[in-house]
């Protein structure tokens, strides 16, 4: 199949899909308990795209070439009966590669019908192996332990299992460590991303970023470690390799060393707006094209091709040389990581 290609030559390989903007945490860096004050809503029911409206949706992409399709959120395991939507899309997709970012509360019960749906990944999204440090940075008690239980579970299940940590400075950094050692024990891949200035409300502040290679250096005094060579599939980890063989450890760099120029993913918002770019301020109306225009998904097909067609984003590159905080950019929780 001929690659669907935007403006700067970069072919469209990975879709993400929010399912749901409603989350169980309350993370100082997505979803701040301080934006939660009188007027907060999240999306109303009837605003968020249904799983068959989801389903059509990846059909026409399929046709446009993508290979990977992540289910993210808010917290994607909130939402009713996921894994009634996996076997949509896995029906859809026989060959698609089938992945959930989830903060790993709700896994465990999960886990089971998930894998039996056809779910082939599981990324896990966990910053702290200490519950008090978890606590602070997740802004809800956070049972760590728990998660690892499901994480260890899940890996043990078939499901090719990733951990994603953020660190800010000053809250979580001290956890570098354990989680690395953790990871290690347990042969689990960790992915280190920056914090990055997605959306408005969680008061991004590049004093707080605690870049890929500081915390490289701080496994490395621990840990001796070697770069693996980078794939060419649109990888935007870096990933390196324990000298001693205990697994792999990998970096997203999004602030210090950004990568738009690998960048082949498209997002669409639990209420389906579909968005060119992590940073965006806008989407594309995918929702009202479905409902009100009633396309059809080789006429989908060809309206998302185009937006594709005609995409120039590279915001991380160009990020210093513009207002960082513009008004409004759609947040982490919305759009989904
Ligand atoms: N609730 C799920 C979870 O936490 O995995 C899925 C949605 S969450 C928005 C997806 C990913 O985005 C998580 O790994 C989270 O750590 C990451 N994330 C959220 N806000 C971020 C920020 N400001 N910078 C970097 N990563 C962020
Ligand atoms: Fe929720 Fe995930 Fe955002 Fe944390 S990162 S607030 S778990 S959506």
């Amino acid at each position: 199949m001929t690659a669907t290609i935007d403006s700067l030559k970069r072919p469209l390989k990975d879709l993400r899909v929010s399912i749901t903007d409603r989350c169980n945490l309350r993370c100082q860096y997505c979803l701040p308990e301080e934006l939660l004050g009188p007027g907060f809503a999240f999306s109303p029911r009837e605003e968020v795209l249904t799983y068959e409206e989801i389903n059509r949706i990846v059909d026409a992409f399929l046709a446009l070439g993508i290979r990977k399709v992540r289910i993210t959120g808010g917290e994607p395991l909130l939402r009713r009966d996921v894994s009634d939507l996996v076997r949509l899309l896995r029906k859809t997709g026989p060959e698609l590669d089938l992945a959930i970012t989830t903060n790993g509360l709700k896994l465990d019960e999960h886990l089971q019908s998930l894998r039996e749906a056809g779910l082939d990944r599981l990324n896990v999204s966990l910053d702290a192996i200490d519950p008090q440090i978890g606590r602070k940075i997740a802004g809800r008690p956070l049972d760590t332990e728990k998660i690892w239980a499901a994480v260890i579970r899940g890996q043990a299940m078939g499901f090719r299992v990733k951990l994603n940590t953020v660190i800010k400075k000053g809250v979580n950094d001290c956890q570098v460590l354990p989680l690395v050692e953790r990871c290690r024990k347990d042969g689990i891949e960790l992915r280190f991303i920056e914090y990055m200035d997605v959306g408005t409300s969680n008061g991004w502040d590049l004093q707080e970023v605690v870049t890929a290679k500081e915390i490289q250096e701080r496994i490395g005094l621990h840990y001796a470690l070697s770069p693996q060579a980078l794939d060419s599939g649109g990888e935007t980890a870096r990933r390196y390799r324990y000298d001693d063989g205990q697994g792999v450890v990998g970096f997203i760099n999004s602030i210090s060393q950004p990568f738009c120029q690998g960048c082949n993913r498209a997002r669409i918002s639990a209420t389906g707006d579909l968005h060119t770019c992590l940073f965006a301020n806008s989407g594309h109306p995918l929702k009202h094209w479905l409902r009100e225009e009633k396309l059809d998904t080789k006429a989908l097909a060809d309206r998302i091709g185009k937006v594709w067609g005609g995409r120039s984003d590279r915001y991380s590159e160009v990020r210093t040389s513009r207002a960082s905080a513009s008004s409004s950019r759609t947040e982490m929780w919305q759009i989904g990581g």
